[in-house]
């Protein structure tokens, strides 16, 4: 038997589905900052004021939740995440045209596995003459957080962990290039709560997040702590609010490769950690020293993994096209950027522009160039890897340290000579130093320890986690409570 429904009728039904699921079908594109399929993300507002409400209200609900109960939610958003990590990935990718669908995809089930939950929050006690006097880690309410295009969902999603497991609730202005996949990270992390016995709104975002939404939130009296990934512009932004502030940002990490390194195993761990995501993470490889002695064998393990090596013409054609020139109407000077068209995107596809057809196989570019090439100084976040060979640990150390350029973010290492190791990770002063791995070995993928997405080197707080979105509260006892 078939059934002959008129269109209205179809519509009625799907709307009435829909809802019951959470939310009444936004229709137009496939996917946007309010709705995916259909759907409306639950916790997205039109205004910032309206998202800060929600996200205060929902720290309110979740103040009288016992710790096992907010374990619950974490527990939650873990099972989310693993079940919808695909679906993001697909989703990221399509929208910011940027990265690799498998790798998105494991950074999320890393983000599930092994964002830490309420475990991390730990008291500490003092007991003496005096007494006992205990210290807590408490929430600070409601935590505002500026996230990036380059791992939109992943930092959404681990924030939330950790900013929930310490009892906050959160307010984003995602990154304007990534907002549909953002908000639908925000959605995730509502329907877990709210499946695990929470709020219905404990995250909240804004349709349309833009510099002057940032500000509102930077602002407003019920944000008591800012955290921020991205860019030198917007740390620089975060940190002069005059508010509490986390900041995590820009990298350029070096890698210095010696004459006792195992040089095969070193070519394949800078390709694969450099061309993971394609070169997105900002921890991952972005320039190599290399001594002399071994620069060749280097660079023909880099071939047999799947790199191409350009001759310095092309290095330098190519490096006209990575940067683009803009001049800024205010100040009438030039700005060098980064090309968006290239950041992110995979080999074959940048190779073209400079009319260069190499296979969608191909992982990254290397090319043999001088220090002060751009490929050298540049974050350029692309599958693209500079070269430069050196006489010795001297030369390497201080070269990797100036190309470094304070950023105090990420820099790694292949050797067995453990002085090299300790003199170059000394030197640096970076917040992860990875020897002898990928460079995600540094945040758990492969290498012991908790992963986040928010490295915070310049406020100090490091691979943050739920800790690090509390503040400390002290009670005394005076003279009782000792046991002994
Ligand atoms: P970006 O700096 O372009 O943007 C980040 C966010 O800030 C976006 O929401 C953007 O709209 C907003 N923004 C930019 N300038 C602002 C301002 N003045 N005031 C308010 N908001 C502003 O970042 P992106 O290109 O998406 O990410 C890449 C950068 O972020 C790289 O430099 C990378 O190293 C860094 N990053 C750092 C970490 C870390 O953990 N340290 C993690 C990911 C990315």
């Amino acid at each position: 038997m078939s059934v002959n429904w008129t269109e209205a009728q179809i519509a009625e039904v799907v709307a009435k589905v829909l809802s019951e699921v959470g939310g009444a079908p936004a229709g137009g594109k496939d996917w946007d900052g309010s709705q995916y399929c259909g759907r409306k993300y639950i916790g997205v507002f039109e205004t910032m004021e309206e998202a800060i409400d929600a996200a205060a209200a929902g720290y309110a609900a979740i103040r009288s939740m016992s710790v096992a109960q907010r374990e619950k939610l974490i527990t939650s958003i873990r099972e989310y995440c693993r079940a919808e990590a695909p679906v993001m990935a697909e989703l990221g990718v399509a929208e910011t045209k940027m990265g690799r669908v498998e790798h998105k995809t494991a950074k999320h089930l890393l983000v599930a596995d092994k964002t830490p939950g309420t475990e991390d929050i730990v008291a500490e006690a003092k007991t003496g003459d005096c007494g006992l006097t205990l210290t807590e880690r408490a929430p600070f309410g409601v935590v505002g957080a500026i996230t990036p295009s380059t791992n939109p969902s992943e930092t959404v999603i681990c924030n939330s962990m950790g900013m929930i497991a310490a009892g906050n609730g959160v307010v984003f202005n995602p990154h304007p290039g990534a907002i549909a996949t953002s908000n639908y990270a925000v959605d995730l992390v509502n329907r877990a709560v709210y499946a695990a016995g929470g709020p219905k709104i404990l995250v909240a975002s804004v349709i349309k997040p833009t510099l002057a939404t940032a500000d509102i939130m930077y602002k407003h009296p019920a944000i008591k702590l800012l955290v921020c990934t991205g860019g030198p512009g917007v740390v620089r932004a975060v940190l002069s609010s005059g508010k509490k502030a986390i900041g995590a940002g820009a990298g350029n990490p070096p890698v210095i490769v010696d004459d006792t390194a195992d040089i095969e195993k070193a070519a394949k761990d800078i390709i694969d950690g450099c061309t993971f995501d394609n070169n997105l993470p900002c921890i991952a490889e972005k320039e190599v020293f290399v001594f002399d002695n071994v620069a060749d064998r280097l660079i023909d393990g880099m071939l047999k993994n799947g790199c191409v090596l350009l001759t310095r013409e092309q290095a330098d054609a190519l490096a006209k096209v990575v940067i683009t020139e803009k001049v800024d109407p205010k100040t009438g000077k030039t700005k060098r950027m980064v090309n968006r068209e290239c950041v992110g995107h995979d080999c074959n596809v940048i190779l073209e522009k400079i009319g260069m057809h190499v296979s969608p196989d191909v992982r990254c570019a290397i090319a043999e160039v001088p220090f002060e090439h751009t490929f050298i100084q540049t974050e350029l976040m692309m599958p693209i890897l500079g070269i430069v060979r050196v006489r010795d640990i001297d030369e390497a150390i201080d070269l990797a340290v100036k190309a470094e350029h304070g950023n105090r973010h990420s820099a790694h290492m292949h050797s067995k000579n453990i002085d090299n190791l300790s003199r170059f990770a000394k030197a640096v002063e970076t917040t992860i130093f990875v020897k002898n791995a990928p460079s995600y070995a540094g945040i758990g993928f492969g290498g012991e320890g908790h992963t986040t997405f928010t490295i915070a080197g310049p406020t100090g707080e490091g691979i943050t986690s739920a800790k690090s979105f509390t503040r400390l509260r002290r009670c005394v006892m005076a003279d009782h409570f000792r046991i002994i």
